[in-house]
């Protein structure tokens, strides 16, 4: 006889873990599958390679999803200001939190972190359940229900399943949904590094031809770098000794935090864009990376699957009747492809629009940089469209 649930989710990352714990703040029965428990924290560890910069909107549903505290518990950086610029001219615009009478901007966190507080949350919740390390092998739809059998061979059965099972999602997949993708045909190098002068808890960013290259600011001096190249030269960087890889860091960054004095692992991660469509079938609805992945340039991507998990929540807790029909899910889908697909074009326009050596289109950015940073309100429209506030 298979377990009874109201929601199946497949996949306990962020996003998966948000719309757990936002359901069951509501009482409904939820069961989380997650292959992979995650390495256990201590303060002493030393910086993640995955971290996410996590908006204003994002920290509300993390506060109400009972995870924030588990967060800051361990350990988030909040930074004051954002600073980008162009390479190719003298473009630039400033964000800072006080001018919007913000404490912060948002913070830097690693990825595990936000994970392991939201288990711990999940933890805490009678009527969720949590199956881990297992996943999802098979399920089948039938009319009033969905029935998923685990990797162990435990059946479980409810009247919705989520897919929050990441860029190769395995629901999405089994569910036979298409899926649109852009290789960006680049790679996102990233690492933690220290640097000469102090970070000033900015995040910084510089356009470059091949790319952009983020500095985000993390605890004791700490930088998290995000660094976008052609596939093969980000290969090449991770494999180059750290002396010279240093060298062509702080040059990248123009020396704007002086030398680079340390630098902990590289990696490097394929950049692809994709855009699942649909979103959702009867029983099954998809949400984070298994629906769409974006261009990092902007951090925005945990943002966007939390914002899919606060409203697949809210869609749920207000239906009245079967929380697997297509009525619901339908209003879920509405309500959210619109700011994924805007989102992704836009930071595809910006990649376009950077990455254009081109004098005209070298004019019209720094002129636009320089333009917006003086147009205050503008500005800070889009800050605060950025922060969700
Ligand atoms: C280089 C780089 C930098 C980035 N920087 C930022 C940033 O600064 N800010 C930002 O917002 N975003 C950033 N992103 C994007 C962000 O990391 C992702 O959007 C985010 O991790 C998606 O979360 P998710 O929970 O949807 O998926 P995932 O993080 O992929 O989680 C999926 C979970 O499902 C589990 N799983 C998979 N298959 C199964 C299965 N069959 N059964 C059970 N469990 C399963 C996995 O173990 C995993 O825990 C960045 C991405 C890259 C590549």
């Amino acid at each position: 006889m298979p377990t009874q649930y109201d929601v199946i989710i497949a996949g306990g990352g962020m996003v998966g873990s948000t719309l757990a714990c936002l359901l069951g703040n509501v009482g409904l029965r939820v069961a989380v599958l997650e292959a992979h428990q995650p390495q256990a924290f201590s303060p002493s560890d030393p910086y993640d390679l995955r971290v996410s910069a996590i908006s204003r909107a994002s920290q509300r549903a993390l506060v109400n999803a009972g995870a924030w505290v588990g967060v800051a518990a361990r350990r988030a950086t909040p930074y004051e200001a954002m600073f980008v610029w162009d390479a190719t001219g003298d473009g630039e615009i400033r964000f800072d939190a006080a001018d919007l009478g913000e404490p912060d901007l948002g913070h830097i966190v690693e990825n595990r972190v936000i994970q392991l507080a939201l288990l711990d949350a999940i933890n805490a919740q009678a009527n969720v359940d949590l199956y881990c390390p297992d996943k999802l092998a098979t399920f089948s739809v039938n009319p009033d229900a969905i029935e998923v059998t685990l990797q162990s061979g435990t059946v479980l059965q409810a009247k919705l399943l989520v897919g929050a099972d990441g860029a190769q999602s395995e629901v999405r997949q089994l569910a036979g949904i298409g899926l649109e993708t852009n290789d960006y045909g680049q790679k996102g190098l990233v690492c933690v590094v220290q640097t000469e002068f102090p970070h000033q808890e900015t995040a910084w960013q510089r356009f470059m031809p091949n790319g952009p290259l983020a500095f985000l600011p993390l605890g004791g001096g700490s930088c998290s770098i995000v660094w976008t190249l052609p596939a093969d030269r980000a290969d090449a960087l991770v494999m180059l000794d750290e002396a010279s890889f240093c060298r062509e860091l702080a040059q990248a960054l123009d020396y704007r935090l002086g030398e680079i004095t340390a630098v902990g692992e590289r990696a490097a991660f394929s950049l692809r864009g994709r855009h699942a469509e649909p979103y959702i079938l009867e029983r099954i609805a998809l949400v984070g990376d298994a629906a769409h992945t974006i261009h990092p340039l902007a951090g925005q991507g945990v943002n966007l699957g939390i914002k899919d998990a606060v409203e697949l929540a809210a869609q749920i807790h207000q239906a009245h009747g079967d929380i697997g029909s297509l009525r619901v899910l339908r209003a879920y889908e509405r309500a959210r492809r619109g700011d994924n697909v805007l989102t992704q074009k836009a930071m595809e326009g910006f990649r376009l629009l950077f990455g254009n050596t081109l004098t005209p289109w070298k004019i019209l950015r720094n002129s636009g940089l320089n333009l917006v940073n003086r147009m205050g309100f503008l500005k800070y429209e889009m800050a605060k469209r950025a922060m969700g506030i």
